[in-house]
This record gives structure tokens, sequence and C-alpha cells, in this order.
């Protein structure tokens, strides 16, 4: 492995119950990579990410930054600089979309204001549809504009690793194509990635580096581009077009 990596996962496991959902996972996000998880319903991709952010009690090692996080509670992954956008993006419907964002901040509620406005500001640039329905219930919102929002208040706690759970879920094409180009922008500025997804063609072209999981395992992973044209990928998960 990268000993520069910003997350190293190792024999990562987790359960439900006494039936295991995942067995010896190790996944590598090097700092400014975007890393893709891709595989099949119920391959155990979301219960990866829940066990990696501490949702789920994780057997293995979580180490951020050489940091070993696993068995720490959700908070303390925050607070060391993870982030995690769930596929349902958990909104707070009856509130503002700025209300919404300013939870994100959560992380440096004793910090100065000027930063929770500079991180507000820097998200609205991002995100200039959200800057206009600042004051709109984030219930009322569309498809997109509820993923935008949902990663829009995950950038407000400054992580260093994103996770970001099916984020083309549901949404119409031309939506995807954005949400695709927000994730290689996020990229530019530092932040690295880690991508799950079920539409694997976006995933792989957007990525540096891909990972395939079946029944809970890594049956492969390398450079996204070469797994693109691997022809295992290309027939399992890229089909025809
Ligand atoms: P999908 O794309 O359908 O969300 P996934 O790859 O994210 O699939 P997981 O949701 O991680 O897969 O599920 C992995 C396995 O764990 C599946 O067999 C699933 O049925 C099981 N599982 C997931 N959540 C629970 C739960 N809360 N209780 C019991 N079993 C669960």
């Amino acid at each position: 492995g990268d000993a520069a990596a910003l997350l190293s996962v190792r024999k990562l496991g987790a359960s439900y119950g006494h039936i295991d959902a995942i067995f010896d996972i190790d996944i590598e996000v090097g700092q400014g990579q975007i890393v893709t998880v891709i595989g099949p319903n119920g391959a155990g991709k979301t219960t990866t990410l829940s066990a990696i952010m501490g949702v789920l009690p994780a057997r293995g090692q979580v180490l951020l930054d050489g940091r070993d996080l696993a068995g720490t509670s959700i908070e303390e992954h925050v607070m060391h600089g993870m982030a995690l956008v769930p596929e349902t993006r958990a909104l707070f419907s009856s509130m503002s979309v700025q209300d919404n964002l300013e939870l994100g901040a959560f992380r440096f509620r004793h910090g100065p204001r000027q930063e929770r406005e500079a991180a507000l500001e820097e998200v609205y640039a991002l995100f200039p549809r959200l800057k206009e329905r600042s004051r709109q219930e984030a219930g009322t919102l569309s498809g997109g504009e509820r993923q935008m929002l949902a990663v829009g208040r995950a950038l407000m706690g400054k992580p260093r690793l994103l996770m970001l759970d099916e984020p083309s879920l549901g949404l119409a094409p031309l939506i995807v194509r954005d949400i695709f180009r927000i994730i290689a922008a996020l990229r530019e500025r530092g932040v690295s990635i880690l991508l799950i997804e079920q539409n694997a063609r976006a995933a792989l072209n957007v990525a540096d580096h891909a990972y395939v999981l079946e029944l809970g395992r890594v049956i492969m992973q390398g450079p996204a581009r070469e797994l693109a044209h691997d022809p295992r990928v290309i027939e399992a998960y890229l089909g025809s077009a």
C-alpha cells in the first residue's frame, strides 16, 4: 500500500447480528484522489461506508492519516475530518436550505462565526442554486437540489475525506452529469473522495482508482481507467453501450 494514503482501511469487517456482511476489506484513498467502489445490489457497499464512518461497529482498522478510528464514535470520525453523505441524503425537510447547511458546520460550533460564514459562501459559490433557494424548505427541493444540499452540508464541515453513497441514485441523466462534474471539481479543491456507485460507467470515468465488491469481498481493484477496459468489468457492470 501507499504510505501516504489519507484513508487506509485494513481487514474491515461488519455484521448485522450474526450475519457477516463484509469481510477483510482493504481500501486506500490517496490524498486528493477519487476512489470508487462499484458492485451489484447487496454487495456490501453501503455497509462498507457505514463501517468506515463508525455508524456500524467495525472489525479491522480504519486509519485516517495513520490514526485508527475503528471503534470510535461517529462524532470522533467527523472531528477528524470524515464526512458521509448517505444514500437517503438525511436532510431536515422542514428546515430551510441555509439551516440545513449550518448544521453541517457542527464541528466548528465553538470556532469563530466568520469561519462558518466563509464556509457557507464557499458552498454557495459551488452551488449557486442553493444560494438562490437559501430560505426554501429542504423538503420542497427537487431530487438534484437535495443531493446538492446533502453534499453542501457535508462540505460545511470541511472534510478531508468525503464519502458519497450513490449520489446519482434516482436523478435524471442531466443532473447526474452535474453531480459528477461537481465531484471532479471537489477533487480540484483538494477534497479526497470515496464514492459508492451503481452507475459504474460514470464512477469509473471520474475516479482515479476503483474497487469491485461482490458478496461482501473485494474481488478486483486497480486504476479506474484499467478496470473500465477489463472484459469482466465490461461484461458485469458496463453492459453493451
Ligand atoms: P445496495 O446498492 O442495494 O444498497 P449495497 O452494496 O450497498 O447494496 P448493503 O446495503 O451494504 O449492500 O448490504 C449488504 C448486505 O447486508 C445485504 O445482504 C443486505 O441485505 C444486508 N443488510 C444491509 N443492511 C442490513 C440491516 N440493517 N440488517 C440486516 N441486514 C442488512
